[in-house]
């Protein structure tokens, strides 16, 4: 059997995941309403969105690239219009919370106490160093790579220790802006931090927004999709949309790295509880003649 995902044919006639990392102006490095976002989705033929913006973190930590929790309500305010109208796509309210050292008696508490279907766990500081922030990228130059890779892979551990999160959002992140290491040792680091994902029962993302970005490229590597395959470890698919031109970008490109690693399914969540659809699926013939 010849596999062509990638043909426009086939791409219109079968469902795309559906998005499930999108942000909000309220972060500060975001653009575009909400609305923008849905009608981008629409247009994609999405069938369910989940808006994820950078949680608060009343400590202070990387304050410039997220709400402040007195803004909160306001993200709340800005995504139920949209959660009430019965048009598709269906959208959900959820948040990308940051793991780092300390943030546990916060999260702890807050993210019971709110109304999500989903939680997006990542990484984005290595000790004090934010090295996916554009800014600080120059720190990469005298910084040891291997280091910080293997750093990385223990604060993923750590992250999924903590019971707190759905789903870890762009697993192999330290590769951003290039800076890789090899395939065998990353496979090395990798597996005792996607043991302790899947020990957690967390889901992890195929987050195209690597594509992007300079390493041109989806998060997670193949090699690091076929270890969370192995560990039976669900996947969910997200744009990270920071404007809404990026909503559902490469999907058919990441469902069809998906079914080369050997998924048949993705999870779906609601109230942050999951369950699993089919990966791909037709969708019903008016709706592939109409997008064509
Ligand atoms: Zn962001
Ligand atoms: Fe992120
Ligand atoms: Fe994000
Ligand atoms: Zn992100």
């Amino acid at each position: 059997m010849t596999t062509d995902y990638l043909s426009p044919q086939r791409a219109a006639a079968v469902a795309l995941p559906d998005d499930y990392h999108l942000h909000t102006p309220l972060c500060r490095h975001a653009e575009g309403e909400p609305a923008a976002y849905h009608a981008v989705a629409q247009r994609v033929g999405l069938a369910e969105i989940c808006f994820t913006d950078h949680a608060p973190a009343p400590c202070g930590y990387d304050e410039r690239c997220r709400m402040q929790l007195d803004q909160f309500a306001e993200y709340n305010a800005m995504i139920r219009p949209l959660m009430a109208q019965n048009v598709k796509p269906r959208t959900l309210f959820g948040i990308e919370a940051d793991y780092y050292e300390g943030c546990e008696s916060f999260l702890e508490r807050w993210l019971n106490e709110q109304p999500f279907d989903l939680v997006l766990g990542s990484i984005h500081y290595i000790g004090g160093w934010g090295f996916d922030n554009p800014d600080n990228r120059a720190v990469w130059d005298r910084t040891d790579i291997r280091r910080a890779w293997q750093d990385y892979f223990v604060l993923v551990a750590k992250l999924a220790d903590t019971r707190l999160f759905d789903v870890l959002t762009h697993p192999d992140l330290p590769k951003k802006f290039g800076h890789r290491i090899d395939e065998k040792q990353l496979r090395e680091w990798a597996a005792p931090a996607l043991d302790r994902v899947a020990a957690a029962g967390m889901a992890i993302e195929i987050n195209t927004a690597g594509l992007r970005k300079p390493v041109g490229e989806m998060y997670p590597a193949p090699a690091i999709l076929e270890l969370a395959h192995e560990r039976s470890i669900p996947i969910t698919f997200g744009s990270d949309a920071h404007a809404p031109g990026d909503v559902g970008a490469g999907f058919a490109a990441a469902t069809a790295m998906a079914l080369a690693v050997g998924y048949s399914e993705r999870a779906r969540f609601r109230s942050r509880q999951r369950s699993l659809v089919p990966l791909e699926h037709q969708q019903p013939i008016a709706t592939a003649n109409r997008i064509r």
